[in-house]
């Protein structure tokens, strides 16, 4: 049963069980500068028409629609955000939207030494960077020829700009050693980032997809507590990470574990691809496409409905485990 209510001037997103959508994540570019091989695999070109792009114009409207139906938390992510061109631009006038109360920014942080100011000038706060080895080849051979020099200093950068929180999203795969993960946390320490441990998805492309590389984050969590005090911590920014806090200490670490422990009964959020598809799911196909209804001239009330309508079908859940197999769209297609 499809359900909406109305407080003073707004009404709010419910689907069909119940979870209120609040949140909203929004893929500004399918393109990226690096090949992490389990997000986009190395000589794939299959990039949207700049055609079929939604304009800055048209995302303006959008989300100011979806603010209009209570959302207030949007996150700007891709393909590479960076790569938009005048990013700046699109932040300040989402920033402007009334009702949109937090807006961040997922960042492979190659850019970010040249555009953290103007980002934060366009009201960008709480940024989070992917970053998944400090070791440098490692890091080489992961992105397809990232240098982790460039992340580094693009994070040093964001910390003088002042964002904060700064969020370290670290991607634990099969092959990650217990040195890894221990030197990434003893990195965020040292920098005051929060880091997050991610569960590695069947996302890919079948032959190089990233289901042979899980493992699962239970077993990670385990061996750091033989070597850290961990005891619950406090949820940051309601997203789907599970944290844990060093005992005598205000540093975080939060677990995603959408494989060994999902968390799709709290979805609370949708996304919107490069080219204005709203994906309800990220592991499922039920999408509308918003991009024809703009261009055919749709009244915001029109829009409103058809948005209240697609939520309605937002499926219960992923089905990564039961169908390993089905590889359902790239991460950087849909926004990671
Ligand atoms: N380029 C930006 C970045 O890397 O942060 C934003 C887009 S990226 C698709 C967003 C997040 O999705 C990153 O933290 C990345 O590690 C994660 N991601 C991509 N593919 C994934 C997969 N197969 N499994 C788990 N996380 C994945
Ligand atoms: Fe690019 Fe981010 Fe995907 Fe890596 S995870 S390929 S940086 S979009």
């Amino acid at each position: 049963m499809q359900r909406t209510h109305s407080t003073s001037n707004h009404r709010a997103l419910i689907d069909s069980f119940g979870r209120p959508i609040e949140y909203v994540r929004l893929s500004v570019t399918d393109k990226c500068n690096l090949r992490c091989f389990y997000c986009m695999p190395k000589g794939f070109k299959s990039f949207e028409e700049p055609d079929n792009w939604l304009t800055f114009d048209e995302i303006g409207r959008v989300i100011a629609v979806f603010s209009e139906l209570g959302v207030q938390r949007i996150r700007l992510t891709g393909g590479e955000p960076l790569v938009r061109h005048n990013l700046a631009q699109l932040t300040h006038r989402l920033s402007a939207i009334e009702g949109i109360k937090d807006l961040s920014l997922s960042t492979n942080a190659t850019l970010l030494g040249k555009q953290a100011a103007a980002l934060y000038k366009g009201g960008i706060r709480r940024i989070n960077v992917s970053l998944d080895t400090l070791n440098e080849k490692r890091f080489a051979e992961i992105t397809g020829g990232g240098k982790l020099s460039q992340i580094l200093s693009g994070l040093e950068k964001a910390r003088q700009v002042g964002f904060k929180p700064i969020k370290i999203n670290m991607v634990v795969m099969k092959d990650t050693l217990k040195e890894d993960y221990e030197r990434m946390l003893e990195y965020c320490i040292q920098n005051d980032f929060t880091l997050r441990y991610i569960e590695t998805m069947p996302m890919g492309t079948p032959g190089r997809d990233a289901s042979n590389q899980y493992q699962s984050l239970q077993s990670v969590k385990q061996q750091l507590m033989e070597k850290y005090d961990l005891v619950p911590g406090i949820n940051t920014g309601g997203g789907p990470a599970r944290y844990f806090r060093i005992h005598g200490t205000d540093f975080q670490i939060g677990f995603i574990t959408p494989i060994s422990q999902h968390f799709c009964e709290t979805c609370n959020r949708v996304r919107i691809s490069v080219d204005g598809t709203l994906y309800l799911c990220l592991g499922q196909e039920d999408k509308l496409e918003l991009r024809p209804l703009l261009r055919a001239g749709i009244s915001d009330e029109d829009l409103k409905q058809a948005i209240i309508n697609a939520v309605a079908r937002k499926p219960e859940r992923h089905e990564f485990n039961e169908k390993p197999g089905q590889v359902v769209r790239l991460m950087s297609m849909t926004g990671g």
